[in-house]
């Protein structure tokens, strides 16, 4: 049940007693790096003496680290790192992340306790459909699922048929996947001959590393037969292992014995507190090559006030609502990309592999809908599929008030992405936005 039962129940005044030992460890390890060297004088370092004082210290977000590229927040000498790795550049140009081996050891310690909170033995066969190389998501899950002792088939992302044939032949239990690409790759299965949730032995899905809503994980769940754990993280933070759900798979604990997280205001930067949703902050608390000190992730979301009924005492965060720089006005209205995947998500079957295009007409911001229909609505009459267009129309018009444009397309006609979805293309600035 427990990874390491004795840090993941540690009474919260012992826990937060941690914390602020390895916070000025941190502090003082972070003063070697150029960029925290004019910052982290010995004054300031001596003047932290509560948690609390963490609010002295200025946010980081990455502005700092792309002015700073590619070495100004490197606390260690180039000799003592041992990897590197990149954001995936979602939101620009990427930034680069460096570990030291004892980083590594700690992100691998985090991941294999998330995964076995959620269930991952070493008996099970774990399939890592994610990037490998620069992306976290593939080697950060990768060498924490050794660590547990499941065996890993690290098959990458892509080629839907090739993961199929994993699957089917090596019995895979889990499966470490994005969420936006675990529907398309269902809708490989029927070809295949092979019914997911009936012919294989699949038990957990790990969906992570991109916004997603609750009703893509449900759509997830019973199209594999499998239970679906949200994961967080952040490549400047390591990568995944940050926060990650427990079987109660009601929010995700992040682990406060390595990471200090506060929720702000991302106007004014005030902290909030529990329960008030706010931009992500976050502090790590032992990573020696390059430490980061109240870093701005953007995310949206809150802390989840209520204990977990699990028992662990590292508190939990709510489900991401999006990205404070992914917002959109659209008519002067502001929506959230995850609020058009909430409506698609509310009518049933439909689908769940789409794409939005934002386009003026007439002066007004209009947004057209592109949905790939579940492969099963094909046997319907025109008047169904009619019928269900229009309940599309109206879900959207009830979440966003606004009326969109719905195209219904055959399934596998939205050409793939490569990695993380980008689900919206705002075609009045001309660019792309993931969500
Ligand atoms: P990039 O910021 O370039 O995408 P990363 O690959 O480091 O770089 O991705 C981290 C970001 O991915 C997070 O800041 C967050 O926006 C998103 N993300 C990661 N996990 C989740 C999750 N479980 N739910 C929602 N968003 C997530
Ligand atoms: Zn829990």
């Amino acid at each position: 049940m427990f990874w390491s039962k004795e840090i993941e129940l540690m009474d919260r005044p012992t826990l937060e007693k941690l914390q602020l030992e390895r916070l000025k460890k941190t502090l003082v390890q972070a003063a070697k790096s150029p960029f925290y060297s004019k910052i982290l004088t010995k004054k300031v370092i001596s003047s932290i003496k509560s948690l609390k004082d963490i609010q002295t210290i200025p946010f980081v977000a990455k502005p700092e680290l792309r002015e700073n590229f590619p070495y100004g927040f490197l606390a260690e000498p180039l000799s003592e790192i041992v990897r590197m790795h990149s954001s995936s550049g979602t939101t620009g140009t990427p930034t680069v992340v460096f570990h030291t081996r004892e980083d590594l050891a700690h992100w691998t310690d985090l991941t294999a306790r998330s995964m076995y909170m959620a269930g991952l033995r070493k008996e099970d066969v774990f399939q890592n459909i994610m990037g490998y190389g620069l992306f976290t998501g593939g080697l950060g899950f990768h060498y924490g699922a050794e660590k547990v002792g499941a065996m890993v088939l690290p098959t990458a992302a892509g080629n839907s048929k090739r993961q199929i044939w994993f699957m089917n032949t090596f019995r895979t239990t889990a499966v470490h996947i994005l969420p936006s690409y675990a529907m398309r790759l269902h809708s490989f299965f029927p070809e295949a001959g092979i019914d997911p949730g009936k012919d294989l032995a699949l038990k957990i899905f790990f969906i992570g590393a991109e916004h997603h809503s609750e009703g893509l994980r449900q759509q997830i769940q019973e199209a594999f037969g499998v239970k679906a754990f949200n994961s967080y993280g952040l490549s400047e933070m390591c990568g995944p292992g940050i926060a990650f759900e427990c079987p109660y798979r009601n929010g995700m604990h992040l682990w406060e014995d390595e990471y200090i997280m506060e929720i702000i205001n991302p106007e004014t930067g005030e902290v909030l507190p529990d329960g008030s949703e706010g931009e992500l902050v976050l502090t790590s608390l032992c990573r020696t090559g390059m430490p980061l000190l109240r870093y701005r992730t953007h995310d949206l979301t809150k802390i989840i006030p209520e204990s977990c009924p699990c028992g662990r005492t590292h508190r939990r965060l709510a489900r991401m609502r999006g990205r404070s720089d992914d917002m959109l006005i659209l008519n002067g209205v502001n929506i959230f990309p995850l609020q058009i995947e909430c409506a698609i998500m509310s009518v049933p079957n439909i689908g769940s592999n789409y794409m939005v295009e934002i386009d003026k007409e007439d002066f007004l911001d209009r947004i057209h809908i592109k949905l790939e229909v579940n492969p099963g609505n094909f046997t319907g009459t025109l008047e169904n599929m009619e019928a269900m267009r229009r309940e599309l129309v109206e879900a959207v018009r009830t979440e966003l008030g606004l009326t969109p444009r719905v195209s219904l397309l055959e399934p596998n006609s939205i050409p793939p992405w490569e990695g993380k979805a980008k689900r919206i293309v705002d075609l009045r600035k001309n660019e792309y936005k993931s969500e």
